[in-house]
């Protein structure tokens, strides 16, 4: 194929991937390609891939299996993402049809490859261990419209023992302070009210580079300041790295939202030190403590891993105790599958499915108790809500979300997307809390 026209792309796993999916797709519509929703008729199609779980790269080979039987017209296909770090050019054995594998540290490289593939027509690998920072996120074409993801970080230094991210995304590199401020306040000029600060570990921000006298509340600090922002938010954290001035930023800054997803993992400290977690349950308490006090209203999210190698029922009470006993009003909860290159692949896998799935169902349940529990607690109460969208099923009614980050449908005119507004809570179903606009 000497030239082409249009590009087709999916993006699996976490918001990063999403970024980096809208990068990508500015890259290709700057070099005139036309994006298409078609798989079937694309010149290019591009899978940017997750590897956090056995089951999402399951899907990603499955899918380009069943592709490789169904397409009629030869495409160049590309994988990147997170996967093409992890696999790398043994992609090209297993899917002898796709014509490029470009690492999560290579995507500023994308055209480079493109032209690459179509001059030789040959398969081309590249995957970097280090970030290079010549990617252009203002050239980013964004889905959304009122939000938009930044990137703060990427890679990951604390090499959790179940988790391929310090393999697949690198070491902790920061962005400068500067591009990030100027990344922002484009976007808010722009009409983006609510940016979302993302790294695998936002709150290391800064620490690879003293000279710039610049930590993640200092990094907050600057965004705050952008006039015509509504809201920050920022994701994900690690609990060893979440400070006092961290927690008082979400006090005082008035763009911050009151909303931290702050992973724990696992309730029992053996556990934890085999995940080389790097804290102790009593140590994550004090700092949902110490947040609590200084921020009364904040509400907290977390992600629980159950069935890790060793675990015992007792161990696994652990975690139940404790999700009962800090009330996350969002928690994301898996069981362990092994990753390959990973520490904890070396252990033996020795909690049965059928055990894993007891424990899952046993903490989901627990957790559903616990957030009918929090939407009963806000029926009656005013809210201020970013509207986001129309909703899906019923466009009468628009969907936006808290400060705390609770997902809230109402009666209301498209023209109010965007905006925000006071809504008073009467009533909520499965995920959503449902009320009307305050006059
Ligand atoms: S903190 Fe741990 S779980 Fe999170 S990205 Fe880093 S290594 Fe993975």
């Amino acid at each position: 194929m000497s030239k082409l026209k249009t590009f087709f792309i999916r993006t699996y796993g976490c918001q990063m991937n999403e970024l980096d999916s809208e990068i990508m797709v500015g890259q290709l519509e700057a070099r005139g390609l036309q994006r298409v929703e078609d798989e079937f008729s694309a010149d290019l199609l591009l899978f940017n891939t997750c590897s956090i779980r056995d089951l999402a790269e399951r899907k990603v080979m499955g899918k380009l299996g069943k592709l490789g039987r169904e397409l009629q017209h030869d495409p160049i296909i590309g994988i990147t993402g997170c996967m093409a770090n992890s696999k790398k050019d043994s992609l090209f054995q297993k899917i002898p049809h796709i014509d490029f594998v470009l690492g999560t540290n290579n995507i500023h490289d994308l055209n480079h490859i493109l032209d690459e593939v179509l001059s030789t027509g040959k398969q081309v690998f590249r995957t970097d261990d280090h970030f290079h920072q010549e990617l252009n996120y203002i050239g980013a074409t964004r889905d959304d419209k009122v939000k938009a993801n930044i990137s703060i970080i990427r890679g990951c230094d604390k090499y959790c023992t179940y988790c391929v991210v310090p393999y697949t995304r690198g070491a902790e590199v920061s962005r400068h302070p500067d591009s990030i401020v100027e990344e922002c306040r484009h976007l808010v000029e722009q009409g983006y009210k609510e940016l979302l600060l993302l790294g695998q570990n936002v709150n290391s921000y800064g620490k690879d580079q003293p000279g710039w006298g610049c930590l993640f509340h200092d990094l907050l600090y600057k965004i705050d300041k952008l006039p015509g922002l509504e809201r920050i938010r920022f994701m994900t954290s690690h609990p060893v790295d979440i400070t006092r001035d961290l927690m008082l930023a979400i006090r005082d800054l008035r763009t911050l939202c009151e909303f931290v997803h702050f992973p724990f993992q696992a309730g029992s400290n053996r556990i934890l030190k085999k995940m080389h977690r790097i804290y102790t349950v009593e140590q994550y308490i004090e700092k949902v403590e110490m947040l609590r006090s200084l921020v009364p209203n904040v509400a907290l999210g977390t992600d629980i891993i159950v069935g890790f190698p060793t675990e015992t029922e007792e161990e696994f009470q652990e975690t139940y105790h404790l999700l009962e006993k800090l009330d996350f009003s969002v928690a994301f909860m898996y069981t362990y599958s092994p990753r390959k290159g990973t520490p904890a692949m070396r252990w033996k896998d020795d909690i049965s499915e059928e055990t894993k799935a007891d424990r899952l169902k046993r903490l989901t349940d627990l957790h559903e108790r616990n957030l009918v529990r929090h939407r009963q607690s806000f029926l009656g109460q005013e809210v201020e809500v970013l509207v986001e969208k129309q909703n899906f099923k019923d466009n009468a009614f628009l969907k936006g979300r808290t400060r705390c980050w609770k997902n809230v449908l109402f009666h209301g005119d498209p023209s109010l997307i965007g905006t925000l507004q006071q809504v008073v809570i009467h009533s909520y179903n499965n995920q959503t809390l449902i009320g009307e606009r305050c006059d």
